[in-house]
C-alpha cells in the first residue's frame, strides 16, 4: 500500500483539527471520568451522539457512578436503555459495573488486556476508556474511523471481515501517536462524524486531503468498500392482545437471553384463522426482519402456564420496558402519548 503521508504528518494533522473544531463540550467530555467515558461509548455504539446525549444525561442522573449502576435492578437500567436498541449493551453493561465493583473496587483497570476482559468491551472501547479518560496511548477503531482510514489509505475489502479489520487496526496502531492519544482519538472520531461522512465527504475542508488516497483518486464513493449484499430472510410471530374485565392487558416478560431479552412483550401464540386482525407490522433486526401479527385471542394457547406472564393497567405501561415497536404499538392502540 502506498501512502503519502506519514505518521508524524497524519498526527500533527489531526491535532491540529482537533484543536481548531474538535467537539469539547459533549457531556462525556466534562469531568470525563472511566464511568462517565464508559456509558458514553457503550451509547454510541451503533447510535448517533445527538440520539444518545438525552439519555445519557438521564441515565446519569439516576446511575451516576458505578457503585449505583451495579446495585440497581437490571431491569431499571433496561428501562432507562428504552429506545436506543440493542438491549444487550445494556445487560452488558450492569454485568460490567458489577464485575468492576467487585473485582476491581469499582475503578476501571489501567491494561488494554483487563478491560478487555469485561462484559462488553471490545478493543476500540477499551482504547477509548483508556486514551480519553485515564490519558494512556491506546488506538481505537469504530465505525468512523473506519471509514477515514479505509479512505485515506484506499484498504480494499469490506470491513467485517477479519483480514481487512486487521489491515485496519495495524494502521490505527501505526497512525496513533503516544502523545495526546485522548485528543487524536476524539479528532478522528469528528472527523469522521462530519466532514468524511459516508455520502459527499466535504474533502476540501479535510486536513487529510493531500495525504488521502480516495480523495486525490476520485474514489471517496468507493470507499470504504460496502458489504456484499445478503438477503435477509422474513421471520412471522402472532401476538395476542387480550384485555380483562379490569381493561388490563396480559403481557409477558421475555427470556433474558435471545431477542428483546428481559423486555416486556406481548405473549406469541401459534396462530389460526379463528383469531380477528388487530394489526400488522414489520420489525427488523440485523439478520433478519419479523413481520409481527396481532390478533384479538380469546383462545389461550400454549402459554397458559406461563409463571411470565402478568396483567398490566394501560396507564402504568410507562413503568415498563419494551421493544420499540412494541411499545409503538401499544402506544398507538390506546391512544397514549
Ligand atoms: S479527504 Fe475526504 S475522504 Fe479523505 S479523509 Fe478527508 S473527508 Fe475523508
Amino acid at each position: 500500500m502506498s501512502t503519502l503521508i506519514t505518521p508524524a504528518q497524519f498526527a500533527a494533522k489531526m491535532l491540529s483539527f482537533y484543536d481548531k473544531q474538535g467537539r469539547k463540550d459533549l457531556p462525556w467530555q466534562q469531568n470525563p471520568t472511566a464511568y462517565r467515558v464508559w456509558v458514553s461509548e457503550i451509547m454510541l455504539q451503533q447510535t448517533q451522539v445527538k440520539t444518545v446525549i438525552p439519555y445519557y444525561q438521564k441515565f446519569m442522573q439516576r446511575f451516576k457512578n458505578i457503585e449505583t449502576l451495579a446495585a440497581a435492578d437490571v431491569d431499571e437500567v433496561l428501562h432507562h436503555w428504552q429506545g436506543l436498541g440493542y438491549y444487550s449493551r445494556a445487560r452488558n453493561l450492569h454485568k460490567c459495573a458489577q464485575t468492576v465493583v467487585d473485582k476491581w473496587q469499582g475503578h476501571f483497570p489501567d491494561s488494554l488486556e483487563d478491560m478487555e476482559s469485561l462484559p462488553g468491551i471490545g478493543r476500540s472501547t477499551a482504547g477509548a476508556i483508556l486514551s480519553l479518560a485515564k490519558g494512556k496511548s491506546s488506538p481505537i477503531l469504530d465505525g468512523n474511523v473506519k471509514r477515514v482510514l479505509a479512505r485515506v489509505f484506499m484498504v480494499e475489502g469490506w470491513y467485517g471481515k477479519a483480514s481487512v479489520a486487521k489491515t485496519l487496526w495495524e494502521l490505527t496502531e501505526k497512525y496513533t501517536p503516544k502523545k495526546r492519544t485522548g485528543n487524536f482519538n476524539q479528532a478522528m472520531m469528528d472527523l469522521g462524524a462530519s466532514l468524511c461522512s459516508r455520502t459527499k465527504p466535504g474533502c476540501e475542508q479535510c486536513p487529510l486531503s493531500s495525504g488521502c488516497l480516495a480523495h486525490l483518486n476520485g474514489q471517496t464513493d468507493v470507499y470504504p468498500h460496502k458489504k456484499p449484499k445478503k438477503e435477509i430472510p422474513i421471520r412471522f410471530a402472532t401476538m395476542r392482545l387480550v384485555q380483562n374485565k379490569s381493561g388490563q392487558i396480559q403481557l409477558v416478560k421475555r427470556p433474558p437471553s435471545g431477542i428483546w431479552g428481559g423486555l416486556w412483550s406481548l405473549p406469541e401464540i401459534e396462530t389460526d384463522d379463528s383469531h380477528q386482525l388487530v394489526d400488522e407490522f414489520k420489525h427488523t433486526f440485523t439478520h433478519f426482519h419479523l413481520r409481527i401479527t396481532v390478533v384479538n385471542a380469546e383462545q389461550f394457547q400454549g402459554v397458559e402456564d406461563n409463571p411470565q406472564l402478568a396483567w398490566h393497567n394501560i396507564s402504568n405501561l410507562d413503568d415498563l420496558a419494551f421493544p420499540t415497536p412494541i411499545k409503538k404499538f401499544l402506544y398507538k392502540h390506546f391512544n397514549l402519548s
